[in-house]
């Protein structure tokens, strides 16, 4: 017997039907003896609509009150569920997150968890309950509800896993898991039955939106088995596990992200001396401008370029800005590119194996795609290049690395 820690997504339990047929899926595994822990998510496209409602009286909505009122989401799919597993006689308890306690930070609408005390939970699971909590809410030590920020119900269960030390996080959502790239590019591209931590992580922050990020540092500081699968079709899914446990293959590459809508932003010429690249980013940072890859390239004559990467819909704000820092410092031009996009191979086989990047970039030269950028790290390399080629080199990269569903897995 296990004790399992569920996450349902919006799209699981978006309907009464649905709801029904998580029930249904819940009650498989209590048959099977398992102790059960559920966290649901609000019905999909109820946590906008309740925005949008709060938006109609005021454009900035009173942080405490937004939090009273986007947590009512998720008491909706709790007490439901509940029901729906007591009619098929699973003896089921429902709790918000002031009920179970989960204790956060002050901070409304982007709360953090501090502490979960799981007496409460256990006491239900001791008997024999299926216990339903309300994810992505918790309660600050004045008693006071708070939110942990978009997708926060992902980061609940794990945390609640934690907590319990449970066996398993199993994330349900409307994928079947990870996959080596996103199957709508590529359509070989082939589910992954596990994957580390450090490369999730990678995956997650370079636009392979499966778990929040925050959700997948939790699980891996605490070291929780987090498993993410398909709440309509039965099958393992992805295993998220520490590098040690894993006993796939290590194959040098685990997946291959990518991040289209980028915008490339070069100021060239600014004077070689300390400071500089603090005062042409530091601006653009705390103008609240996201950016992403940043790169140094010395010129002979005692100058510097300083190029970076932003999301396209920013890069005119970002503009903006470098135009004033141009002036102040004297730098030749801003020069930008709206029409970059980003590939980056990762896995952390390629600590331990040279020549990973060369096999890159001879795929890119086979199918004559210009490099603008080259970064690397540890587990990972990502190169800037023109929009319009991204599909191409994903699809290439996939098939020369042998990635894909009809490559033979050893
Ligand atoms: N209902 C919240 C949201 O839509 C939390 C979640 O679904 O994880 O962001
Ligand atoms: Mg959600």
């Amino acid at each position: 017997m296990a004790l399992i820690v569920q996450k349902y997504g919006g799209t699981s339990v978006g309907s009464v039907e649905k709801i029904e047929a998580v029930a249904d899926k819940i009650g498989r595994f209590r048959d099977a003896g398992d102790d059960i822990v559920v966290v649901v998510s609000a019905m999909s496209g109820e946590t906008n609509r309740l925005t949008s409602m709060a938006q109609e009286i005021m454009a900035y909505p009173t942080p405490r009150e937004m939090d009273v009122l986007l947590s009512t989401g998720e008491q909706v799919t709790i007490a439901l569920l509940s029901m729906a597993l007591e009619k098929r006689g699973y003896a089921a308890c429902s709790f918000t997150g002031g009920q179970v306690k989960i204790l956060t930070c002050e901070t409304h609408n982007k709360a953090r968890i501090r502490e979960i005390d799981g007496s409460n939970i256990h006491a239900q699971l001791d008997l024999g309950k299926v216990v339903v909590v309300a994810g992505f809410q918790g309660v600050d030590e004045n008693g006071n509800i708070t939110t942990l920020g978009r997708g926060g119900s992902d980061t609940t269960a794990v945390a609640i896993a934690a907590a319990l030390k449970a066996d398993e996080c199993q994330i349900y959502t409307d994928v079947k898991g990870v996959y080596t790239t996103d199957p709508r590019v590529v359509d070989d591209a082939r589910l992954l039955s596990s994957i580390t931590f450090e490369e999730m992580l990678e995956l997650a922050s370079l636009g392979t939106k499966v778990l929040q990020i925050r959700a997948v540092e939790f699980a891996g500081k605490y070291k929780v088995p987090l498993r993410v699968l398909s709440s309509f079709e039965d099958g393992p899914g992805t295993l998220i596990s520490l590098e040690e446990n894993t006993d796939m293959e290590d194959p040098t590459i685990a997946g291959i992200a990518f991040e289209r809508d980028e915008a490339k932003l070069t100021v060239a010429g600014v004077p070689d001396v300390p400071g500089v690249a603090y005062e042409v980013i530091g601006p653009v940072s705390a103008a609240g401008i996201e950016v992403d890859v940043i790169v140094q390239n010395a010129a002979a004559d005692g100058t510097n370029d300083i190029t970076f990467t932003v999301k396209r819909s920013e890069s005119e704000r970002a503009k903006e800005i470098l135009d004033k820092v141009r002036e102040s410092l004297g730098a030749r031009e801003v020069v930008m590119d709206k029409k970059v996009g980003k590939v980056s191979l990762v896995g952390v086989g390629m600590r331990s194996h040279a020549g990973i990047a060369a096999k890159m970039f001879k795929v890119l030269s086979d199918e004559s795609i210009n490099i603008q950028i080259i970064t690397t790290s540890e587990i990972k390399i990502s190169v800037v290049i023109e929009e319009k080629y991204l599909e191409l080199a994903v699809r290439a990269l996939h098939s020369e690395f042998e990635l894909g569903e009809s490559e033979p897995q050893s």
